[in-house]
């Protein structure tokens, strides 16, 4: 990873989404309009974004955080000469800042105090051994105290030597004390040692809940450690959190880590209260200084819907509640995402003919978005298997939502779709969030376990863009890790990590890939008109990175730095 880079840390001084120094700036504006804080650009291979095929432009200006001129650099230096700040790119390339479209920002907060178990190329463990020597190594290193938690993310039982999950059998004997929880790549489970069960109160009388999966030791019903879906969300949810202040001071570095990676916005993709209240109290301690926009989640509308506390679409110091998370299946790798045609390899605890399942019965989700939509709220649905997706389809059919409605309504993932599928999509004005970097991580995996035209078919970007359908692609994050380069590269290489193409016709150029990290997200969030191009009247987040995307090839791709990225006409990250 290219995180050796230093980081300037001039974050600090940002403050919020009014702008960067808006107070001052005010101020002096009244007095001298000249000394307004501006930027000129030029010099470098600028890409607007703005039309369906490249545009460059020789110069752009920035005033107190917005875009106030994009253009020839002769008109620029007429009118701006010695007025403004000048920035030769020195044959770099500016892009509008990066929007992750769909992410786990609380994931970056948490991070920090959790244990990478992952197999490369995001971690080091390729077998069990490995993964309980990085869990020992930071017990240590962290003196955790018997009693305490121990966890790990990314764990991943397809990537292991062993190709089997970890159970508490291989993590009691090195961990009698301690409780230990392996958090499945997915996010959508965990492995929990016997000190972590006992916690959770799971024991071999626990019955396994509907929608959930609890794994067995062979021949009993003794708990085995795994523990996915409706089985391990409350144990999820009820996991001790560090206390406020600690979180607080933790937002910094978290933002930083988008910053380093050229995103100027963040999705908080699955907002649970708790977290929804902790970063409205972060935006008004002025503690954000990227945009980040909350979803908060499907299981906790009793408390915030048609609650005067929340509001939706609005930014206010950073943050935007953005509409309503529905998580209606699983992850096709842990073979929970709803297939319309059985997983090839059965269930992920030896069932025959097992197609997944949905989180909630279809008629009761059907009846919650409707419910949302009439709320006027925006949906977001995370649905990865065909049959999912039919269910997210029928249910803004039965809102009587269609494209004219102009909702905009979202399927996260959306990743085993059909062709047809498509066409209801552009039908109903509904819009996806892919996630090629799948075909990376576990384009493998999904040829043995899905039929090949549907495996195939993932993330069909170009088919989706041929339909005319606004994409975007995400690396859900702390699910794949946060680099725009991988993400772009996923998208134009589809290329797995055993090295089999997966879905040569879906693969795209360099530009349709950018799309999905500019114009496609911003549309998604409704901000066509403030973010995702570098156009006059748009807010002046960049990034500028050390190669042009477009000309480097696809093998060049992966290479690109990050050299600066500038929010709001202030640089929040720069590479040194
Ligand atoms: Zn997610």
């Amino acid at each position: 990873m290219r995180k050796a880079l230093l980081i300037v840390a001039i974050a600090a001084t940002v403050s919020g989404c009014a702008g960067p120094g808006t107070d001052d700036a005010d101020v002096r504006a009244v007095a001298e309009p000249d000394k307004l804080q501006q930027t000129l650009y030029y010099g470098g291979d600028i890409i607007t974004m703005e039309g369906v095929q490249q545009e460059y432009v020789e110069a752009v200006v920035q005033r107190e955080g917005k875009i106030v001129f994009v253009g020839s650099r002769e008109e620029a230096l007429a009118t701006y000469k010695g007025k403004a700040d000048e920035v030769d790119l020195q044959g770099k390339t500016m892009l509008p800042g990066f929007i992750d479209p769909h992410g786990h920002f609380m994931s970056a907060v948490q991070m920090v105090n959790q244990v990478n178990v992952a197999a490369p190329p995001v971690g080091t463990s390729t077998d069990i051994r490995a993964i309980i020597e990085k869990l020992k190594g930071y017990q240590q290193e962290k003196s955790i105290p018997a009693g305490e938690w121990i966890v790990g993310w990314g764990y991943d039982q397809d990537l292991l030597e062993e190709g089997r999950h970890i159970t508490k059998l291989d993590l009691d004997p090195h961990f009698p004390d301690h409780k230990v929880m392996l958090i499945h790549v997915s996010m959508h489970g965990a492995v929990l040692n016997s000190r972590a069960l006992e916690w959770a109160e799971i024991d071999s009388s626990t019955e396994t809940p509907p929608g959930g999966i609890i794994n067995r030791l062979p021949g009993g019903s003794e708990p085995a450690g795994l523990l996915m879906e409706t089985a391990y969300i409350p144990v999820f949810e009820n996991l001790p959190q560090p206390s406020e202040e600690e979180m607080l001071e933790l937002m910094k570095p978290a933002q930083m880590m988008y910053a380093a990676e050229g995103y100027t916005h963040a999705y908080e993709g699955f907002t649970h209260l708790e977290n929804l209240d902790f970063l409205m109290k972060a935006a008004e301690e002025g503690a954000i200084f990227i945009d980040i926009s909350a979803l908060p989640a499907f299981t906790e509308t009793q408390e915030w819907m048609d609650n005067p506390r929340y509001v939706f679409g609005e930014y206010h110091d950073g943050l935007k509640l953005q509409g309503i998370k529905f998580t209606q299946d699983g992850s096709p790798q842990g073979k929970t995402a709803h297939v319309a045609t059985p997983y090839l390899t059965g269930g992920p605890g030896g069932e025959e003919d097992w197609t997944g399942e949905t989180t909630q019965p279809k008629e009761d989700f059907i009846q919650q978005v409707k419910a949302a939509l009439d709320a006027g709220l925006q949906v977001q649905i995370h649905a990865n298997g065909d049959a999912t997706i039919d269910q997210a389809i029928e249910a803004v059919e039965r809102a009587g939502i269609t494209a004219a409605d102009d909702r905009r309504t979202l399927v996260i993932h959306s990743q085993f779709q059909r062709p047809d599928q498509l066409d209801k999509y552009v039908e109903l004005g509904k819009s996806q969030t892919y996630f090629t970097n799948h075909c990376y991580f576990w384009g493998y995996v999904h040829i043995k376990n899905i039929v090949i035209e549907k495996a195939e078919f993932i993330s069909p970007v170009k088919a989706a863009k041929d339909k005319g359908l606004v994409y975007s692609n995400h690396t859900d994050f702390n699910v794949t890790p946060l680099d725009p380069f991988f993400v772009i590269w996923t998208a134009m290489a589809r290329e797995s990590r055993s090295g089999e193409v997966i879905g040569p016709d879906q693969r795209v150029d360099a530009y349709t890939a950018l799309q999905g990290l500019t114009t496609g997200p911003a549309w998604q969030l409704f901000e066509e008109d403030r973010k995702g191009k570098i156009k006059e009247g748009l807010l002046a987040d960049f990034v500028i990175l050390s190669e042009n995307p477009l000309e480097t090839g696809v093998d060049g791709i992966r290479d690109i730095e990050v050299l600066e990225t500038v929010k709001q006409g202030t640089t929040i990250y720069k590479a040194q």
